[in-house]
């Protein structure tokens, strides 16, 4: 039999599959563009990203991808990165990186980081607390770790576990500590130390540039129905497709709603305690040139309202007209922490000005605004219980999930790029 391969959902990862397959297969996309995530807007000579999206490579496969299909149009960058906290900018990685902050702050880190080395290693289930505990000590958890994750993740850390900080939170030696606690001059630490920018445009390009080599993509087909014995998909306008593999992308907690044949108990009520964050992003253009001399800048005190704040004109200046600056802003809510949407704009505004980014008379040319509804996948205690219910059952139905909320998995680009090619192979080896 002939294979009709349908993939919901034309984000990175639906697009990367399609582009490994090349043959049998039809991408279907709620929206008008294909992209999701990783899309940009241009209004008015400015070019926003949906949120501020900067490549990684970890894999070589991916960054000669890229190079292959946009050649030279992404550029290196060394990261500048910062905290500021105790009305102080300290470089970013907070752990690797105290100097400037006061002495007694300063102190409790080293202190702090002294009693890790004679700790024996952690049991194997702890909390995302007892995990920072035990890696950074007192200290840097008191003054960075804790409060930064509390706000980013709307949850507790006692909460949380601490699986996905693998490759995104750098561990430091006691020795790395008190060189950075004693000079700015430290070796950059972590995943994105380097990160890659497109000289012109947005980082939509990747997203298009894939979508411009793949035959069968339909956008403005929104999945609102799934049969999963009949095999067949059915869209928001009417039309249906019937399908011999499914490759769903879209976020596996809409899914529950979707499916019409009759979920176990125990399926619909993992779906259900499936959590995340969602992302509040203003992006604003500004009248007056180099606001900011960073790359972006980490918030982990309650008194701001946002988490991160970034400088798209430092990455390229071809993101906004001259003699302006651009900034993205990231809040983020939850069930669990609401933010007040008639109100959040001129908060973020007031506070923007309280850390000093902003002047009072500072002219704002642009607001644009991106609330993100997936923005996170929260790894609660309940995660690994849940996620193993429901990949059972999809696998049980022939169902491939992937990306970052197909997985529902903490994902950056490259990783659901890599993913797409992952599971692409398995779908032709099938
Ligand atoms: C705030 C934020 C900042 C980020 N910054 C970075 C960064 O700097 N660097 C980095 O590498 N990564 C970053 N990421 C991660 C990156 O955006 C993702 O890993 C990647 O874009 C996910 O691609 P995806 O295809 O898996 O999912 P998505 O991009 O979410 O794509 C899913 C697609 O499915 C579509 N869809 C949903 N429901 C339906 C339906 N019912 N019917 C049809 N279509 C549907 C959506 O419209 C969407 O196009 C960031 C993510 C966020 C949220």
């Amino acid at each position: 039999m002939n294979k009709k391969i349908v993939i919901l959902g034309a984000g990175l990862s639906g697009l990367s599959i399609a582009y490994h397959l090349q043959n049998g297969c039809c991408v279907y996309e709620q929206e008008g563009e294909v992209g999701g995530l990783a899309r940009t807007d241009e209004i008015d000579g400015f070019t926003f990203d949906y949120d501020g999206h900067l490549l990684h490579f970890k894999t070589d496969y991916v960054k000669k991808l890229i190079k292959k299909l946009l050649p030279g149009l992404f550029v290196p960058h060394n990261r500048n990165s910062w905290v500021f906290s105790h009305n102080v900018f300290t470089k970013y990685p907070f752990q690797a990186n105290t100097y400037g902050l006061p002495s007694g702050v300063v102190k409790k880190c080293i202190l702090g980081m002294f009693d890790t080395v004679s700790k024996k290693k952690p049991p194997k289930e702890v909390n995302l607390a007892q995990w920072m505990q035990h890696h950074f000590g007192e200290g840097i958890t008191k003054h960075f770790m804790y409060p930064y994750n509390h706000k980013f993740w709307t949850l507790a850390p006692e909460e949380l576990i601490s699986d996905w900080t693998q490759g995104f939170v750098p561990h430091v030696k006691l020795k790395t500590v008190l060189d950075g606690a004693f000079s700015l001059k430290t070796k950059s630490l972590g995943y994105n130390s380097e990160f890659w920018y497109p000289k012109v445009g947005g980082i939509d390009q990747i997203a298009k540039i894939l979508a411009k080599n793949i035959n069968n993509i339909k956008t403005n087909y929104k999945m609102t129905g799934l049969e999963l014995e009949n095999k067949k998909v059915f869209f928001e306008n009417g039309e249906s497709a019937k399908f011999t593999d499914l490759v769903l992308t879209t976020p596996l907690k809409a899914l529950q709603k979707l499916i019409r044949d009759t979920l176990p108990k125990e399926v619909k009520q993992a779906f259900f305690s499936l959590k995340y964050v969602s992302i509040f992003n203003l992006n604003l253009g500004v009248q007056r040139e180099n606001i900011s001399d960073k790359h972006w800048i980490y918030f982990p005190e309650d008194k701001f309202c946002f988490f991160r704040v970034g400088f798209p004109t430092n990455f390229s200046k071809n993101v906004a007209p001259r003699g302006t600056s651009s900034l993205y802003v990231e809040v983020s809510y939850s069930e669990f922490k609401q933010v007040d949407k008639r109100k959040i704009v001129s908060l973020i505004e007031t506070d923007l000005v309280k850390s000093g980014i902003l002047n009072p008379e500072d002219d704002i040319l642009m607001r644009h605004i991106n609330d993100i509804k997936y923005g996170y996948v929260i790894y609660d205690k309940q995660y690994k219980h849940n996620i193993k219910i429901i990949n059972d059952y999809l696998l049980k139905n022939n169902i491939y999930s992937a990306g970052r909320f197909g997985r529902w998995k903490y994902m950056s680009m490259e990783d659901v790029i890599l993913d797409g090619k992952l599971i692409s192979d398995l779908v032709k080896k099938k």
